[in-house]
This record gives structure tokens, C-alpha cells and sequence, in this order.
């Protein structure tokens, strides 16, 4: 829903003629503050301030353009507050939408190392890893998360199914 409403957002702002300013700048603040929240960096502050700016932008636009932009992000943090607090709080996009907030994990235990994600992985990120388990050492591949740039490639390429997205 924070993805949605950020879409719609977007489109407003690219629409936006600029007659008045309430439209033009406030929706541009408003996807800035939008966009902190699908990256993870936005407070609970923000949010307040998002509701209010909402308001402030809808009673002073001129035109029907502006009266209406901040809808879905009005109705969106009225009725899936839950979801914007889940990527306040937590730092977690619950749908797997926002590339900031998903992580890419191998499940060792279906992983059998045989390297063809690494091979696909744009970002040279994944790495092999060996551990012990049961006094065998066995062979592993692991995702460095500071390198991944969340592409998703490595997904369909395991044929294993072993690596998930969180
Ligand atoms: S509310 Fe209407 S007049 Fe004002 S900037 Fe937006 S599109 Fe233009
Ligand atoms: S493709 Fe799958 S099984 Fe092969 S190394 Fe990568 S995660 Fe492991
Ligand atoms: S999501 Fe993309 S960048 Fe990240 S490990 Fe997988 S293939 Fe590499």
C-alpha cells in the first residue's frame, strides 16, 4: 500500500502545472517524505507531518488536481497504518516491494554450493562459505548484503529453491 500510494503520488507531482504553490511543492515534500519510508529512513514524526501536509495541500490547492493528490496517501495511512509503521519501526516492507528494505538470504541447509547464482549475480555478491556440519565440511554460498544491489537474479537461477527473499 506504501508503494502504491508513493506510485500515485508520483504521477500527481509529474502532473503538477505549478500555478500554486500548496500543489506544487507540497506534493513534491510529501514524495520525499513517502520516499524515506520506502527506504527505511523515515521517523514516526514523519508520518505526522505527511498527514498534516496531506491536509494543508488538499484545503489550499487551486484545482482538482491538487485537491485530490494526497488522497491515497491519506486513505493508505488511515487504513494500513500498520504497513507504514512496519517500515518505520522495523525497517521492513511486510509486501517485498521496497528495494531498500528486501534482503536476499541463501538457506544453507538447501544450498548445495554449485556456484551458477554467483555466476548471474551482477554485483559479484555472492560468496562461497564453507562450514562444518556433522564433522563434515561442507560448502556453501553466502549473499554479502553490502554489495547486493537486490536485482534479484540469483532467484530464478537457483534451481533449488535456496534463496528467499526477505
Ligand atoms: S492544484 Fe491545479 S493549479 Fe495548482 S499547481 Fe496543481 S494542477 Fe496546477
Ligand atoms: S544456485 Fe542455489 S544451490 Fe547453487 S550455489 Fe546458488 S544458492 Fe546454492
Ligand atoms: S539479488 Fe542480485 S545483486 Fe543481490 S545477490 Fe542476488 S543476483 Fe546478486
Amino acid at each position: 500500500m506504501v508503494d502504491i500510494a508513493k506510485f500515485f503520488l508520483e504521477f500527481t507531482v509529474d502532473e503538477s502545472c505549478g500555478k500554486c504553490t500548496p500543489c506544487r511543492l507540497g506534493n513534491k515534500r510529501l514524495l520525499e517524505l513517502l520516499t524515506k519510508v520506502t527506504e527505511g529512513t523515515a521517523t514516526m514524526e514523519d508520518l505526522d507531518t505527511m498527514e498534516k501536509l496531506c491536509y494543508y495541500i488538499k484545503e489550499n490547492s487551486l484545482c482538482g488536481l491538487g485537491q485530490t493528490a494526497p488522497n491515497p496517501v491519506l486513505s493508505t495511512l488511515r487504513y494500513f497504518r500498520e504497513e507504514y509503521e512496519a517500515h518505520v519501526k522495523d525497517k521492513v516492507c511486510p509486501a517485498h516491494v521496497c528495494k531498500k528494505l528486501v534482503r536476499f538470504e541463501i538457506d544453507k541447509d538447501k544450498c548445495i554450493g554449485c556456484g551458477i547464482c554467483a555466476r548471474q549475480c551482477p554485483a559479484s555478491a555472492i560468496e562461497r562459505t564453507d562450514y562444518v556440519a556433522a564433522g563434515h565440511k561442507l560448502a556453501s554460498m553466502a549473499i554479502n548484503q553490502e554489495k547486493c544491489v537486490k536485482c534479484g537474479a540469483c532467484v530464478g537461477a537457483c534451481k533449488f529453491h535456496a534463496i528467499d527473499k526477505a
